[in-house]
């Protein structure tokens, strides 16, 4: 991709009703541009970032046996108030018609997705079933001054899992447990399991959460990292010591990038949902749910991983492996040169991105590098003769390789 063509350019100054940092971070880099209070547009170096996020959870998702489908985000009110959620579910949002019908937009899809579930299972024969999606959600928030940290509209994962045992539930449950760990991982998130309560759903849950100062969570959590819990519902308080006596327990705010619930019958409840076990008898279907904020975690890498000049992308969910400048001083040379690293680049395979601009000084070109965030920045000029300088983001160290050691170095 060249710069040049891009769609959505960087700027110097964040609008000033961007007030937390991944919004104007995201906002100054070209990633992303509000429309209204809590929601945003992503313009494509922001949906590249989404759409590697998404990636990374559907591989996850189909690893453990996931089977991705889309469900509706306009929903029947009749479902809702079925479970009694069409007045508890604090933030619904409800679309009115001219005609005057009302819809819920969906929040989340217990009351799509089990009355789908009926329509195909009848025996233990049809269970486990495990049923994903990565969908748009709304929520009608009060406050939404934290960027994609808390969006009207916003991107989620949602996997519901049907068993036919509690036994088998709370093995899957403990699957979900350590793959929401790879998952969190390969999105350079470091979050830790947390004990929390259930909301609507049900009586305790798990959430996970990434320590930062613009979380709007407080959780209680052992350094030692063997136990954090929200301290909404935390046994023991700050400063005293955890369950292996280590201490002292610290407390912090933290951002949730995802939980995982179980549901029990509530909903099978609800609607009605069984199946039949070998005697032929008439049993409800244990559920348990399976969130991840996608961009949420968009919001959170950002809010996390930064320093003055920008954003420093994890490479698993950069927008591009590489930054390339030309330093040309309108010499054709090397302007030939940083065309022919692109097209050799490309050809390796990489995803460049090439700051081709020619009315653009070279410090601005740096300065977009550093904001834009990219791993790897490349730079052909004079100075360097035959070779490329060669500089990670995350480091302020550079060295001067040539092509073929880069694209090396890529391919390790
Ligand atoms: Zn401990």
């Amino acid at each position: 991709m060249r710069y040049s063509a891009l769609f959505g350019k960087t700027i110097k100054d964040a609008p000033k009703d961007e007030v937390s940092k991944n919004s104007k971070l995201l906002t100054r880099s070209g990633f992303i541009r509000r429309e209204v209070s809590g929601v945003y547009n992503f313009l494509p170096l922001g949906l590249k970032v989404l759409k590697k996020i998404a990636d990374i959870v559907r591989e996850e998702m189909n690893a453990i046996g996931g089977q991705e489908l889309s469900l509706t985000a306009l929903q029947n009110k009749e479902s809702w108030q079925k479970t009694g959620r069409w007045k508890t579910f604090r933030a619904l949002m409800k679309a009115k018609t001219q005609l005057e019908t009302e819809y819920p937009l969906g929040p989340t899809h217990e009351e799509v997705i089990v009355p789908l579930v009926k329509q195909f299972v009848s025996s233990y024969k049809d269970l486990p079933l495990y049923l994903y999606q990565i969908q748009t959600k709304f929520r009608d928030e009060k406050r939404a001054k934290s960027g994609l940290l808390r969006g009207r509209e916003f991107l989620m994962k949602d996997l519901y899992s049907f068993h036919a045992q509690e036994k088998d539930f709370n093995k899957f449950y403990e699957i979900m447990k350590k793959t929401y760990k790879k998952v969190f991982e390969r999105l350079g998130l470091d979050a830790l399991e947390t004990l929390a309560g259930g909301g609507t759903f049900s009586q305790f849950s798990h959430e996970y959460q990434v320590i930062t100062d613009a979380g709007e969570d407080e959780i209680i959590y052992c350094p030692k990292g063997d136990f954090s819990a929200n301290a909404e519902v935390s046994p023991v308080k700050e400063g005293e010591a955890c369950r292996l006596g280590h201490g002292p327990l610290k407390k912090s705010k933290a951002i949730e990038v995802g939980n995982i619930f179980p549901l029990g019958t509530k909903f099978s409840d609800a609607f009605g949902l069984t199946y039949k076990n070998k005697e032929g008898k008439d049993i409800p279907v244990i559920m348990g749910c399976y969130g991840i904020g996608i961009s949420r975690v968009m919001g959170a890498i950002a809010e996390v991983h930064n320093d003055a000049k920008g954003i420093i992308w994890p490479k698993e969910v950069a927008p591009h492996d590489v930054y390339l400048i030309g330093i040309t001083n309108n010499e054709s040379r090397i302007k030939e040169r940083t065309d022919e690293a692109y097209d050799s680049l490309k050809k390796a395979g990489l995803d460049v991105l090439y700051d081709d601009r020619e009315d653009a000084a070279p410090g601005a070109k740096f300065a977009d590098a550093d904001l834009i965030g990219i791993p790897i920045r490349l730079v052909v000029s004079k100075r360097n003769e035959g070779k490329i300088e060669f500089k990670e983001r995350k480091s302020a160290k550079s060295e001067l390789l040539g092509l073929e050691e880069i694209i090396k170095k890529f391919k390790a």
